[in-house]
């Protein structure tokens, strides 16, 4: 079923669901299922699996020189996402990114998810690779998320790459697409970020899910300059709890979003495991607000810790 038709079904009521990451190379499917079984009781319509590009390391070789490997840490998001769909019965949503792909990978990469029946997918970017200082699109590949989304709502109209294919199946993917409160970092400003955003819905784009944050009001601005720009689609809050004391410095670096004053001196206060005590309460703070809000979904990055997501999602 489309995220747009969950969205429908539940006739205002405030949704959950759940994003999670593919584990690293050589680790299984039952710590995918150890991460989601505790959360199933709370009924989450689609749950998201994160996809992780090729990363570069660089080996020593014995004559000194350093010899440049091309790995994956992460890959699985497909499978994962067919495994999801078959033990829980819910729908999964495979995150989809132009790093790395050509036009025609990233078409035979649709294909492979219409045949397995998954028909909503998160069109992104990717960002630059570890090394790179800006993102570079794969030769004849997509530069924006506005190209893929348009290539996959191509392909739901049944035009493929190759002009031969006369009536060719049509795909029917709802594409969600991401949305920064706190604007993209490489944005001149947020006005020009909510224009492209804008533009990645006219592409085809049927919901926003947002960028992790932890101001409220960021989000309900961002709503509202949203729908004023003309943008018209759910737009979904994505949440995450602080859970240690270093994600003061490492989430905003790695995020660029901003921690409030207020969360900042409680942690500073805090010692041992109150620290993730604060953290909590603080999303679980900002999960109350934004439901009674009326947010269509409150989307949670779980990083695999389903005991932190259950006592949150719990006190709702
Ligand atoms: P875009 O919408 O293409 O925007 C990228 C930048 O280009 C922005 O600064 C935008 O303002 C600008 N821009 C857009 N269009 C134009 C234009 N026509 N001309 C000039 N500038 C333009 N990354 C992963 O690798 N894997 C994941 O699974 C993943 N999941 C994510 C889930 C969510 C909910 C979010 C919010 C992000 C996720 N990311 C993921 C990170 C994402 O790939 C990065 O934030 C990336 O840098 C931007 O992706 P985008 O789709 O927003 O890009």
């Amino acid at each position: 079923m489309k995220i747009t038709e969950h969205f429908e079904k539940a006739k205002g009521d405030t949704l959950v669901s759940f994003e999670i990451l593919p584990p690293l190379k050589g680790g299984s499917m039952k710590t995918i299922f150890d991460s989601l079984d505790p959360l199933m009781e709370f009924n989450p319509p689609f749950i998201d699996v994160t996809y992780h590009r090729e990363e570069y390391i660089y080996n020593m070789r014995p004559s000194g020189y350093y010899e440049k490997t091309s790995i994956r840490k992460r890959p699985g998001t497909v499978g994962i996402c067919a495994s999801i769909m078959h033990r829980y019965g819910v729908d999964a949503i495979p995150h989809l990114i132009c790093g790395g792909f050509s036009v025609e990978e990233t078409e035979n990469a649709l294909i492979d998810l219409a045949f397995l029946g998954i028909d909503n997918v998160l069109a992104l970017r990717g960002d630059a690779r570890q090394f790179e200082d800006k993102f570079v699109p794969e030769v004849n590949g997509h530069k924006y998320a506005s190209d893929l989304i348009k290539q996959i709502a191509s392909m739901n109209k049944g035009a493929y790459l190759d002009a031969n294919i006369e009536n060719g199946a049509n795909t029917d993917f709802c594409i969600g697409i991401a949305g920064y409160p706190e604007k993209h970092f490489e944005a001149p400003n947020l006005a020009q970020d909510i224009e492209y955003t804008k533009q990645k819905v006219a592409a085809g784009g049927d919901y926003i899910v947002t960028q992790m944050f932890f101001n409220n009001q960021n989000f309900f601005d961002y709503v509202k300059a949203c729908k004023t720009a003309g943008i018209d689609v759910p737009i979904v809050p994505g949440l995450k709890p602080l859970t240690k004391k270093y994600q003061l410095n490492s989430i905003p670096r790695k995020f660029f979003v901003n921690m409030p004053e207020e969360l900042v001196k409680e942690v500073e206060k805090a010692k041992g495991d109150q620290i993730k005590e604060v953290g909590i309460e603080w999303c679980i703070h900002q999960s109350q607000e934004l439901k009674k809000a009326g947010v269509p979904c409150l989307h949670y990055y779980t990083m695999g810790d389903a005991e932190t997501t259950k006592r949150i999602v719990s006190a709702l």
